[in-house]
């Protein structure tokens, strides 16, 4: 190639070689040579159940070694990486313990990128690895929608003195005005949570699709909705656990019944077309993968969303 950051030559070396970039992209924290930034959040201390995400960006990435930069599908056959810039950040300075200290350092990171116009696409962490992400891009976006694809609202009420954990962050973030609940929506929601959550979750303007109503109406119509609904700019946050546990185990709170590997990735394809203005993908749990399909899953939910971002970059 030019002088510009490219992935390592995919045909150069073993691709379970050498030090760990997702995709083998470029490590560099030059904002200047990026059109994406993939950066981690090695964050787990906000988790109500079983923790461990903080150790979902180094198997992400690990899993990403296997990614090729092409795709299957003849619609998608364009590299992303010729398309865009894509960089590997490294991780965020996290201090285990001090939420309000993390989501500073996590908010910095984001803003620099959102400064430089690059997309940020973050690799959790659990998921109020979002809030301090969302705060960011809304002082340079506005209002965004949220497309939240998690088998949990996240829309707990949070109280002045426990504010922040992982099923808070979508009601904080409608609280601080950061999301526009009327053009966002859910997918996946079911398991142990009450139907008053969702109604609460729905009365704030939300769509929600239930794990049930999604089984029942497919991912054609789901995305149909989907685009009936977001208006640019728009936020995509991926709880794994969204994904049934038969599927994706690797994840702290696992509720079953949930998508499949191949719903999800045919979701995450069908958001080519909207104006996204950053991706998150949150949740993985290595310690309780079984032959690491969950962050073989992440891995390629984050290539798909490269892949949407590239085709829709190019129209
Ligand atoms: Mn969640
Ligand atoms: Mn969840």
């Amino acid at each position: 190639m030019t002088d510009r950051l490219y992935p390592e030559e995919w045909q150069r070396g073993p691709r379970y070689g050498g030090a760990y970039t997702f995709a083998r992209c470029p490590a560099t924290r030059d904002l200047s040579k990026a059109d994406v930034a993939i950066v981690g959040v090695p964050m787990d201390m906000m988790v109500l159940y079983r923790s461990g995400a903080r150790f979902g960006p180094r198997a992400i990435r690990d899993a990403s070694g296997q990614l090729r930069p092409h795709h299957w599908e003849p619609a998608m056959l364009e590299p992303p990486f010729d398309t865009l810039r894509v960089v590997d950040y490294g991780d965020v300075e996290v201090f285990p313990g001090y939420i309000e200290q993390t989501y500073e350092k996590v908010q910095s990171a984001i803003a620099l990128m959102a400064e430089a116009d690059v997309i940020p696409v973050v690799l959790g962490g659990d998921h109020g690895t979002t809030l301090p992400v969302l705060r960011a891009l809304a002082k340079k976006h506005g209002k965004m929608s949220l497309v939240h694809f998690d088998a949990h609202p996240d829309f707990w009420e949070s109280t002045p003195e426990r504010p922040y954990h992982h099923g808070t962050v979508f009601r904080r973030a409608t609280e601080e005005g950061l999301i526009d609940p009327a053009s966002s929506i859910q997918i996946g929601i079911r398991g142990s949570i009450s139907a008053n959550l969702i109604e609460e979750t729905r009365a704030a303007g939300f769509h929600v699709i239930t794990g049930s109503e999604f089984a029942l109406q497919g991912t054609g119509e789901a995305l149909k909705d989907l685009h009936r609904i977001v208006k640019a700019p728009v936020y995509v946050s991926l709880d794994i656990d969204c994904v049934d546990p038969a599927f994706a185990p690797g994840t702290g709170t696992p509720e079953v019944a949930g998508l499949t590997s191949r719903e999800i990735v045919d979701l995450v394809r069908g958001l080519s077309g909207i104006e996204t203005v950053g991706f998150d993908v949150v949740e993985v749990a290595p310690a309780y993968d079984s032959a690491e399909i969950t962050s073989l899953l992440a891995a390629n939910l984050v290539f798909e969303f490269l892949l949407v971002l590239a085709a829709t970059r190019a129209g």
